[in-house]
């Protein structure tokens, strides 16, 4: 009988060897990937005397063409009883009442960090010379910044009155004909998320958290962020973690936090990747960030993901892609990104053995040249295959 994972009231999960686990396949190429990432995942856990009974949610197109809702409240019903799910890529409807699907759900459950672990796989084709030296964890704050959504269209009423009132009470000359946006950072939206990387860090013993911000210029948002982040080291963590200026830079044994104007981190993050080990930052630093880290170590075809709330146990893994329409139902694109975020939630369950079998594996699958479509075109000598039989490959090498 497969069993729920549950969570105590410090936010640790019970996980039992077979949980039930939500999983949205996914938009367009969901159809490909969610399959063979599914072969992979569940092979993996076997072998380790583990098995997932898989439940199906549905949001996206699929939600939509059945149910008539985009994202129907069963869903968000389900991911609130289980805990922890996966998806695949969705669609952003248009006028769908959305601005979308995935911020919707990371807004409803409260999912305060997006976790982009980015590290290379042996094998894998990149653009950079020593893509070994990449091993990075963002997290990004997933609530706040310019994606709360409070932004007025330039010329509308709205924005006429925002602007008379931000003249007549502060004095500010913002233009005619100007969109307006928000940017609200607030003290515990920071101080939560950099608590989280903090404690990451220390659970996986790496050297240093890095705030990222553009603090010199916005001071009283991201300089805010980074300000809160090291009165947070010395009220919180002052046994174990030190703030750079607290020690110099020298922090003996402990966890050194330190931080980097966001300008200057993506170009180091490329020149001196040995120097970056988990980085928090704001929701659009984290974004750009992200994206850009990806393609250092073969791109969003692999690239996984996270939405985690460390509270209440809540979890979504998901492909960090988007649906690829023109690739959609050709069996054909590469389900890296979504297997590597089943690797990523079976960390988070505690399932290392499981996790680090697909990972060899993967690895041994790419050494032997055998790879999709986006890896075969940066490779000499490869063998092309479709997104099944790449995810059968992986499992002849578990
Ligand atoms: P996209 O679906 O990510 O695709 C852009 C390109 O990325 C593809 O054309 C392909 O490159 C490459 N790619 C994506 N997934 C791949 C995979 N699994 N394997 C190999 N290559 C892959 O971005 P988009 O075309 O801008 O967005 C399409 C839809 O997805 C939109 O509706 C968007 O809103 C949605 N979206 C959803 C999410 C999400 O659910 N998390 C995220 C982003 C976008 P090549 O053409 O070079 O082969």
């Amino acid at each position: 009988m497969a069993e729920k994972i549950t969570v105590d009231a410090q936010g640790v999960l019970n996980v039992p060897d077979n949980p039930i686990i939500p999983f949205i396949e996914g938009d367009g190429i969901g159809v490909d990937i969610w399959p063979a990432a599914k072969l992979v995942l569940d092979a993996a856990a076997k072998k380790h005397g583990k098995s997932i009974e898989w439940k199906e949610v549905l949001a996206g197109e699929k939600a939509f063409n059945e149910t008539g809702d985009w994202l129907p409240e069963q869903t968000i019903v389900d991911f609130r009883e289980y805990l922890i799910g996966i998806k695949g890529p969705l669609t952003t409807p248009i006028g769908g009442g959305f601005r979308s699907l995935n911020v919707a759900l990371r807004q409803i459950l409260d999912l305060y960090v997006c976790l982009r672990p980015v590290r290379w796989f042996k094998g894998v084709p990149s653009p950079v010379k020593q893509p070994e030296l990449v091993d990075m964890v963002i997290f990004r704050e997933n609530t706040e910044d310019v994606y709360a959504g409070f932004e007025v269209e330039a010329g509308t009423p709205d924005a006429e009155k925002l602007r008379t009132f931000l003249r007549d009470s502060y004095g500010w000359d913002i233009r005619e004909m100007s969109g307006i946006g928000i940017k609200p950072i607030s003290k515990f939206g920071s101080e939560r998320l950099i608590r989280a990387s903090i404690k990451y860090a220390l659970e996986h013993k790496r050297e240093s958290v890095n705030l990222v911000h553009k603090g010199n210029i916005q001071k009283f948002t991201e300089g805010a962020f980074m300000k809160w982040g090291y009165e947070l080291v010395r009220n919180e963590f002052a046994d174990v973690a030190v703030g750079w200026d607290d020690c110099g830079g020298n922090p003996g044994s402990k966890l050194l936090v330190k931080d980097s104007i966001a300008d200057i981190t993506l170009q180091q993050v490329l020149t001196r990747p040995s120097e970056f080990s988990v980085i928090a930052t704001m929701n659009l630093n984290g974004d750009y960030l992200s994206d850009a880290l990806a393609a250092q170590v073969g791109g969003i075809g692999i690239a996984p993901g996270a939405n985690i709330n460390y509270v209440t146990g809540h979890g979504i893994f998901e492909a960090t892609h988007g649906t690829a329409p023109k690739y959609a139902g050709q069996d054909k694109v590469n389900p890296g990104s979504v297997l590597l975020s089943g690797v990523l939630m079976f960390e988070h369950l505690g399932w290392q053995g499981a996790a680090d079998d697909i990972v060899r594996a993967l690895e041994a699958t790419i050494t032997d040249k055998i790879v999709t479509y986006d890896f075969a075109r940066l490779m000499d000598g490869a063998t092309e295959v479709k997104c099944s039989e790449f995810a059968s490959a992986i499992v002849d090498r578990l």
